[in-house]
């Protein structure tokens, strides 16, 4: 996520003046449908920290084994999911490379070195997402006491939208063994990435030592993360979890949720890129506009000018809400149709008529 700032104002305003909201904010702003609703209160519950809840069991086995990973840890959010990956890998002392606006690198407070003794090293992120083999090669620092221990590559998939390229993903994870290091992916959106390559999650996280999904975007769960691996990773993240207070009790009524979402919510994800796909045609060509085709759920608006405040405001004023400053930023999800999308076009229309 580059240029977007966050928890941006909006629902609660656009909402006063009587409109239907569209909020292309986020994936996150999801609302569980009556049915997921129904399953979370039909769900069998127990305690989790003893291993007791049937429902979340059941749920880690169905993404390790959808993953293709031997194991999988029910996690609060993807932060929690990543900052479990980074600290089940490294050591104090070690450094894990990820690209300069990666997720696990600049939008997760630093919790790696806040909380793990553990050193970043950025690198430069393609627009494509990837990161160069070359730079990956010349950061792995040599055994000398004068570097930190180069323990793990990241990647991120989708990251801003964008699928990595599977001959990508190969040989950048074929590098990190042949140099000893371990891998972990940010999954957060996954899905997004297996169905816009019409792939299975499988082949896409197979590759890597660990993977963290997320449920609360796109699929449309209300919280919901899950980091899946080895056994023996599972079990050092386990008593990571709890030590940051991710140790839940009856949390089967949240991963009902996301059995209900993998069960229903996944093939729907090409519907959401269709409709970026659409948003992003509805709005080429107009003038001050740059408009980047989405792989994905993510369409990304660069506006000319210094006007992109002002678009955001008149959006908003109409209840479309996106996010952004220069680069503007409108996510499709489970809670937005084809009618918002075509409100959406309709709003920036009459904005570029009237501006330039
Ligand atoms: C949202 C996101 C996360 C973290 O998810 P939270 O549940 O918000 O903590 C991690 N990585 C990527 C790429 C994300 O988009």
């Amino acid at each position: 996520m580059s240029t977007v700032s966050y928890g941006s104002a909006g629902a609660a305003d656009a909402a006063v003046s009587g409109l239907d909201v569209v909020d292309l904010r986020s994936d996150t702003v999801t609302r569980p449908t009556a049915a997921m609703r129904a399953a979370m209160a039909a769900a069998p519950v127990g305690d989790d920290v003893f291993g007791d809840d049937p429902t979340v069991n059941a749920l880690q086995a169905r993404v390790a084994a959808l993953l293709g990973h031997e194991d999988g840890l029910f996690m609060a959010s993807g932060t929690q999911s990543n900052l479990c990956a980074l600290l089940s890998h490294c050591g104090r002392g070690d450094e894990y490379l990820a690209g300069n606006l990666a997720h696990c690198y600049r939008y997760e407070g630093g919790g790696g070195a806040v909380l793990g003794g553990i050193q970043p090293q950025p690198l430069p992120q393609q627009g494509d997402g990837t990161l160069r083999l070359e730079d990956i090669e010349a950061a792995i620092k040599p055994d000398d006491e004068h570097f930190a221990r180069t323990r793990l590559l990241c990647l991120e998939n989708t990251w801003n939208g964008n699928v990595l390229p599977a001959g990508y993903v190969e040989a950048a994870t074929a590098l990190a063994r042949r140099r000893g290091l371990a891998t972990h992916l940010d999954g957060a959106r996954l899905f997004n990435a297996a169905v816009a390559s019409g792939v299975a999650p499988g082949e896409i996280a197979r590759h890597f030592d660990s993977v963290s999904v997320c449920f609360s975007k796109g699929l449309g769960a209300p919280v919901g993360s899950m980091l899946c691996g080895s056994r023996e990773l599972i079990t050092r993240a386990r008593r990571l979890r709890k030590m940051v207070g991710g140790g839940m009790r009856q949390v089967g009524v949240l991963a009902a949720a996301v059995e209900h979402a993998l069960t229903h919510h996944v093939p729907r994800l090409a519907d959401d890129h269709a409709l970026a796909a659409r948003l992003a045609q509805g709005l080429e060509g107009l003038p001050g506009l740059s408009v980047k085709p989405p792989q994905t759920n993510i369409v990304f608006v660069d506006v000319a000018g210094g006007r992109g405040e002002a678009l955001l405001a008149h959006l908003r004023a109409r209840g479309v809400l996106a996010t952004g400053l220069i680069g503007l930023r409108f996510v499709t999800h489970l809670d937005v149709d084809a009618a918002g999308i075509e409100r959406a076009i309709a709003a920036v229309r009459e904005f570029c008529a009237h501006n330039t």
